[in-house]
Formats: C-alpha cells, structure tokens, sequence
C-alpha cells in the first residue's frame, strides 16, 4: 500500500520575462558618467538629484563615492558636479556657471532632443506645450530650458483648459517617459482644437520606453499575474505596472525579490516579469531567486524588439587624457551625436539630439 504524500505536489510556476527589459541607453550612460566619473577624478562626485530613479542604483553609486544632493547650494565650491540624466533648468546651469563648478552632464540625449526641439519652436514664434507629468524632475528641466511662453498639459481635460485662442500658433513636446500610446489622446485632442499646431514625430521620442510598453502589453496577455521591477519614484516602471492593471491583471511594482508576497502568485499559472528602464537585470534575477524559493519556476523570455542604441560619453570622460570638466556645457546647441551599433530591428537607429 502506498503512503500518502505529507505534501501535495507544487504546480511549477512559469516566469516569462518581457523582451526588452530593464536598462535603457540612457540610463546605461549616466550611470557610467558618475562611476567613471568618480574613477578619473577621484570622490567625492556630486551629483544633482538621483541619476536615475532608482533607490539600489543610487545606493550602490553612493557607496563608490557619489554624494547625491537635491540643490547646487549642497555643493561645495569647486566640486565636481553631475546632472542627472533627466536633465536640469537654464537657472540650474547658469547657478553652476555662476559658481564655476565643473560639469559633467549625464542629460540623456534623448532629452537633450526635446529641450533643442522645444526651443526651435520657441524661437519660431509658437507657445510651447509640455505633454508630461508635474514635479517630474525632467519636466522642470524641459520648462526651465525654454524660452518663452510653455505649459504643461497633463491630460486631455487640460487640452480644454488652455487660455488661448484657437488660431495661436503652438507647438508641443513631450515627456520622454511618456509613449505613443500615452500622448495620443492628447495630440489627438489639440488637433482638434487647435488650427495652428505642430509637432516633432511622436514615435522618435524614446525608443526604450516605447519598447517596454510594447512588450508589457505582450506579457499581460500571457499572464495571471504581472511583477514589474522599479523604484517608486520611476515614472516609467509605474505605467508599466499601470498598463498591466489596464489589461485586467494584477499587477505589482517590487524593488526587488525581497518585496514579493506570497499571497500574490497563489494559484497563479504564469507570472509576467518585467522592469522599467532605470532598473538593473539583477533585481530581476532577485526576483526570480524570491519566486523560487516559493514555488517550482520555470523561466522563459516572450520573443521581442533587439536594442543596440549606444550613447557616446560626455568629453571629459571621452578622452584617455583627463580632460578638466567644463564649466558648465553652455545651452547646448549643437547636436549630441550618438553611437549606435547596426541593426535592422533596431527601430532608433541614429540620431541627433
Ligand atoms: Fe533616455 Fe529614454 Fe532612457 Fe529616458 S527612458 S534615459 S529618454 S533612453
């Protein structure tokens, strides 16, 4: 007579990541910045804001020497001094210009893109609309970088909202974290309102965070439930996480494994694994690690978009001569060239910022 196992036995759980996922080009380079950064020029390297929103990629620059500070006035004088990669007002340049502090920008180009675009438009005479979220560190940036009339729109409600007549000339840009999907509405609106508008192509704003939003709505769709790896303050990894609870999925944003609850895969078939671009792969593989220890896992990859998109580093870390950091990179207007590695399923292939 057989013994009744003490145990039932655990249905293997399957873990499908989304392709692509996690680090973007432009977080990859800012994070490179501060830690070459600090290797050349030794620490302590100030950086202005987090360089990118994420609490471990922060903690883990903090613990190789970067101090990492809301304001210049936290900066003593003459210290190196990083901006983050969501880019920073006028005011803030010209307060380090002030002061001669040595910079070393970690802007991403892509946002450099979008301030040169916006002022191209200001400078052609139209009132500039910002499609973005408030108090979103690039959003001050990208307001405090042009001149001239700008404002925010947040939502097709405010399109209605705009105290101007319908005949002004406008143009509009747009958050970077922000995808097709999430402005079309938006344009949409102006369109219809406005009869003298323009508008750079909205599908060249990011590649990354137009990729991962592609690719979550492919893992929602296989999965009970949808993990997304980001920090709170990501403002890309939250609409992941939104665009699985739009798809009817629960969905739940983790710093890393030690976050998981249990109770969240019970019954679960398949679990959709996911980051946002300002987090690294090993936090996925913590989660990974949490799930294991829970259930059975099996690991596979949904097929989906190859990203080769490299970004040339600032000059002052270029060169293998030091070269002192400028003070200050001023309004930059020449193009940021970008390196990119060939690819025919690349859909950002090079640009100019
Ligand atoms: Fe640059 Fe896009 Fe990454 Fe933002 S999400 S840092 S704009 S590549």
């Amino acid at each position: 007579m057989t013994q009744p196992s003490a145990e039932p036995a655990q249905q293997t759980l399957r873990v499908l990541l989304a392709k692509p996922r996690g680090f973007c080009a432009g977080v990859v380079r800012a994070i490179s910045i501060v830690e070459q950064a600090i290797e050349r020029y030794g620490s302590p390297v100030y950086v202005r804001h987090e360089i990118v929103h994420n609490r471990h990629v922060v903690e883990n620059l903090r613990s190789k020497g970067a101090v990492f500070v809301d304001e210049l006035t936290d900066i003593p004088d003459g210290a190196l001094t990083v901006f983050s990669a969501h880019g920073v007002a006028r005011s803030v340049e010209d307060e380090a210009r002030e002061r001669a502090l040595p910079v070393i920008d970690a802007t991403c180009p892509l946002v450099t893109k979008v301030h040169v675009q916006g002022r191209r438009y200001a400078k052609g005479g139209r009132t500039l609309l910002l499609i973005g979220h408030r108090g979103h560190a690039e959003v001050d940036g990208t307001m405090g970088q042009i001149d001239g009339p700008i404002h925010l729109v947040q939502s097709v409600d405010d399109v209605a909202k705009l105290d101007m007549p319908d005949d002004t000339p406008l143009a509009y840009v747009t958050q970077t974290t922000l995808s097709v999907d999430d402005t079309r509405d938006i344009i949409a609106a102006l369109k219809a309102r406005f009869t003298n508008l323009d508008g750079p192509d909205v599908s060249e704003i990011c590649y990354a965070t137009q990729n991962r939003q592609t690719a979550v709505r492919s893992l929602a769709r296989e999965s009970d439930v949808l993990i997304v790896v980001g920090s709170v303050t990501s403002s890309n990894s939250n609409r992941l996480r939104e665009i699985g609870t739009e798809m009817g999925v629960p969905s739940y944003l983790v710093d890393d494994g030690n976050d998981i609850d249990p109770a969240w895969i019970e019954g679960a078939k398949t679990v959709g694994l996911t980051a946002g671009a300002s987090a690294p792969d090993e936090l996925v593989d913590s989660v990974i690690a949490a799930l294991s220890r829970l259930r059975l896992v099996e690991v596979a990859q949904l097929p989906g978009e190859e990203e080769h998109l490299n970004f040339s580093m600032p000059p002052e870390l270029r060169y293998r001569e030091p070269r002192p950091p400028r003070i200050n990179p001023a309004h930059r207007s020449a193009p940021v060239h970008q390196t990119v590695a060939s690819s025919p399923a690349n859909n950002q292939t090079e640009k100019s910022a």
